[in-house]
């Protein structure tokens, strides 16, 4: 199986195929045509398996050629348990989002929060954050959640074994109740299922 039969949009397979990378590993090839289709998605992947591209490319797809320019508003949601994860996924949206003109920003708690005020003023399409920083700006108003068309949970394991359940559903009271859902989680306990039950509809399995 190649890039180029899954399905996804010319400019992101000429940011894939400058990234050097020739075949999908095993969770990118399941993934991403599922996500294309628009359905909530379950899977089961550790780090270092290319869950990353396994997201990020299907998620640009769906928000399609043009960009929204809406000041704070973002369409795409990704929840990630550290700032290091945070920084990495929107590293990724802008490498195999470098020929399409979507806007993303990243967002951390233990950093000022003026600067991140400053760009939520301008235009944005996908927001990576952390839950803690994203329910102090949701707080503010300066982020508007209710345009939300796709979330992800990345490493939804380790948000739960950082305590972050409750700032998650506080989160998800912000959402639009139409979205579509995809958790990544390395481990499934029951904390996860009861997480995946509440928050997935009829999802697709993924495991590699
Ligand atoms: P991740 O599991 O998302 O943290 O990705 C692990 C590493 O695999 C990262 O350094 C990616 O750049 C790399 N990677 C992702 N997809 C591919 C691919 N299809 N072929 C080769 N390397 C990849």
């Amino acid at each position: 199986i190649k890039f180029t039969d899954l399905g996804l949009s010319e400019p992101l397979l000429r940011a894939v195929a400058e990234t050097g990378y020739t075949t999908p590993t095993p969770i990118q090839a399941q993934a991403i045509p599922q996500v294309i289709k628009g359905g909530d998605l379950l899977a089961a992947a550790q780090t270092g398996t290319g869950k990353t591209a396994g997201f990020t490319l299907p998620l640009l797809h769906r928000l399609g050629p043009a960009p929204t320019h809406l000041k704070g508003r973002p369409r795409a949601l990704v929840l990630t348990p550290t700032r290091e994860l945070a920084a990495q996924v929107e590293e990724s949206v802008r490498t195999y989002g470098k020929y399409l003109p979507h806007k993303s920003m990243v967002m951390f708690g233990g950093v000022g929060i003026n600067p991140q005020i400053a760009a939520l003023r301008k235009p944005l399409d996908i927001l990576v954050a952390t839950p803690g920083r994203l329910l102090d700006h949701a707080g503010q108003k300066t982020v508007d959640l209710s345009g939300v068309e796709i979330l992800v949970l990345d490493e939804a394991d380790r948000m739960l074994d950082m305590g972050f359940i409750h700032d998650i559903k506080k989160v998800l009271a912000l959402l639009p109740a139409k979205r579509q859902n995809l958790l990544f989680s390395a481990t499934f306990s029951d904390e996860i299922k009861v997480l995946a039950d509440r928050l997935l509809n009829n999802p697709q399995l993924v495991e590699v």
